[in-house]
């Protein structure tokens, strides 16, 4: 009997267990080791940050789901690989420490035959000075409770407006090398949308704070979208969606320092530091790996064999480093394997890119201020979807090598961006690509532009409301869940 190890239990870790499962039935063992106790759906942390839902709306406790389908779960953080065993034996192992019940603060030595690493992003606060909600000045979205906090700021928020206040409310990256643009772009959208729904707009001057060089970028270098004979960019579709609702875009800007009511940044076309006020800040961190090290079996350290510097795991991508005009669409990876360790895969954000998709800037002063490449949840589900067929299928001897593929410069992504809740009066952006990582070399523009298009309306929204149902009815792995795509 086999024993596959997912650490993580987010969008790619949760789907590689249940397909795992599925596919292996009990003949082989499925751990996983997550720290949190709780699935989060975390998109739909944006109506959390606005008051439109619950935080209990979008978690589930995952115990009972494993208890149902027999994985074994461990409430734990994962710390340290040993991919060759050590020296008591070659068994690989990892070392995971439990975060509750009798066993909070024990470490244990996991053995596993196969691992995959689906640990996703740790939010780097730390990136710049005075980010973040915990002894930072701003809030942020990226978690259930987080954005449970933003809510409350905004509603104080809301107070002093109605109390004839004028306030300036950021939202936005904390940093230059943010990746998830287009969650902050929801957000802005939804704040505006409540600032108007509770009659308070017009004392407002609401900021869309941003990395991106042309707006709509969103980390894949931007879309072009073909309709009725002619082509546009996304940036006017996203441009005119501000102009509309009077938000202020601050493009090309990279935080360095946050203070009780400042922001310090600097731009990539402008000289020197620059400084804006706030009362309300929403910024988004950047993104870095979990801290996990990796040693040998005679325990020196192997970290840099398995990890890039950001924390991603290294898997077959092309790595070598080259110019932006070198970037191919190849050198995206396929099948997730580390190349170090056979039996080591990773998936959804806890993959090491070969290079970012938009084009690299920074400012006069040195300031890296582009889009790092985003990996949201429908290539996080395919990629950890592919990697436990692939790992079933070598567990059961039906090959030796990874049997399935899920590239980014293949796989085609729809992303849903809410604009505003509302039965009736909200609205949402609804954005396809194909691929996810433009292939120039194959299309024109990048983009099969057949495949790719942006439209905004009611539908859109009552469509992101109902993938948000149908997502937790998959994740809680009810009757026929794996029908529900990624
Ligand atoms: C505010 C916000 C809004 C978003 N909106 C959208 C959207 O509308 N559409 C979309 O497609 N995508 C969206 N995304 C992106 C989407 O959430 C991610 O693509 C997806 O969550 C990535 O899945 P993952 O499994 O790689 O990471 P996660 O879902 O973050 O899961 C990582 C898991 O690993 C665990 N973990 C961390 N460290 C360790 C460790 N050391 N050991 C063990 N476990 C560990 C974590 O606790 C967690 O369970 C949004 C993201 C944010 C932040």
């Amino acid at each position: 009997m086999a024993r596959i190890v997912v650490l993580g239990a987010g969008v790619a870790g949760h789907t590689a267990a249940l397909f795992l499962k599925q596919r292996l039935k009990n003949r082989h063992e499925v751990v996983v080791v997550s720290p949190n106790s709780n699935w989060n759906w975390i998109p739909s942390n944006i109506w959390v940050g606005v008051g439109r839902m619950t935080k209990k709306q979008v978690i589930f406790p995952l115990e009972p789901v494993y208890r149902r389908k027999r994985v074994d779960f461990r409430q734990a953080l994962a710390t340290r690989l040993h991919p060759e065993g050590d020296e008591a034996e070659a068994r690989p192992a990892v070392d995971i420490t439990y975060t509750a019940g009798d066993k909070k603060g024990m470490t244990e030595r996991l053995r596993y035959d196969w691992l995959i690493d689906a640990t996703g992003p740790r939010l780097d606060f730390a990136a710049t000075p005075g980010l973040g909600p915990d002894g930072g000045h701003t809030v942020s979205v990226c978690t259930a409770d987080h954005a449970v906090a933003a809510e409350k700021q905004l509603q104080q928020a809301i107070e002093r407006l109605r109390a004839g206040e004028h306030l300036d409310m950021v939202i936005g990256m904390g940093n230059g090398t943010c990746t998830c643009e287009g969650a902050a772009f929801e957000y802005v959208l939804n704040v505006e949308h409540e600032l108007r729904r509770a009659g308070v707009r017009d004392n407002a001057t609401v900021y869309f704070f941003t990395n991106e060089h042309e707006l709509g970028d969103f980390g894949v270098g931007g879309l072009t979208i073909e309709r009725n004979g002619y082509r546009m960019r996304g940036e006017m579709l996203t441009e005119s969606l501000l102009r509309e609702r009077g938000i202020v875009p601050v493009m090309a800007a990279g935080a360095t320092e946050i203070t009780e009511d400042t922001i310090y940044y600097e731009q990539v076309d402008t000289e020197g530091v620059q400084q804006m006020h706030y009362d309300f800040a929403m910024l988004l961190p950047p993104f870095k790996g979990a801290r996990i090290d990796a040693v040998d079996r005679s325990g020196a350290d192997i970290t840099d064999r398995i990890f890039a510097p950001s924390g991603f795991m290294k898997v077959d991508a092309d790595y070598s480093k080259k110019s932006y005009d070198q970037w191919r669409a190849a050198d995206w990876p396929e099948t997730y394997q580390s190349p170090a360790y056979a039996n080591l895969f990773a998936a959804g954000i806890a993959f090491a890119p070969p290079h970012p998709i938009s084009k690299p800037r920074s400012s006069p002063g040195g300031v890296a201020i582009a889009p790092a490449p985003p990996r949201t949840g429908q290539p996080s589900g395919a990629t950890a979807k592919a990697v436990a067929l692939s790992i079933a299928d070598m567990v059961e001897g039906r090959s030796d090598k990874p049997t399935q593929k899920a590239s980014m410069a293949h796989l085609a992504a729809s992303c849903i961006a809410s604009a505003g809740t509302g039965f009736k009066t909200g609205q949402a952006v609804s954005m396809v690509m194909s691929p996810i990582v433009p292939d120039t070399q194959v299309f024109e523009s990048g983009r099969n532009l057949k495949e790719t298009s942006g439209e905004i309306g009611l539908a859109g929204h009552w469509l992101k409301r109902m993938l948000h149902t149908a997502f937790i009815y998959k994740m809680k792995a009810r009757p026929f869940w794996w029908v529900i795509p990624e």
